[in-house]
């Protein structure tokens, strides 16, 4: 049966697509280099921070775990050390083209909360 055949080829093609669908187990993380100590990192093990404002609305730098937020993004190690690193160095001000002096407190609050949870 030519008829039959034909019509279950294109459903045999889109089903091995809906299966082989990108697993993150397998895919290669893409790498950043973390502002705080310069080192390079799987993106995955960094956290994004991008520019935005803080809980009373005035400009700051804020953690963006779900690396969603639009715009400029920078990388840092979820640590206090690379955090310090950072903030010494006026790296994300830098890293994000904005405001050297730009506060970063949201992102210290938000790593002290991470790491004494
Ligand atoms: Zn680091």
């Amino acid at each position: 049966m030519v008829v039959a055949h034909s019509v279950l080829g294109p459903a045999r093609a889109r089903l091995a697509t809906v299966v082989q669908q990108p697993s993150p187990c397998v895919r290669v993380d893409p790498v950043r280099t973390c502002i705080g100590c310069r080192e390079r990192a799987a993106k995955s093990e960094l956290l994004r921070v991008t520019a935005g404002s803080d809980a009373d609305g005035r400009p700051a730098v804020v953690p963006d775990p779900t690396a969603t937020a639009p715009g400029r993004g920078a990388h840092v190690h979820p640590t206090t050390r690379c955090y310090d690193l950072a903030v010494r160095r006026r790296a994300f001000g830098r890293a994000l083209r904005s405001d050297p002096g730009l506060s970063s407190t949201p992102v210290g609050d938000y790593l002290a909360s991470a790491i004494t949870r």
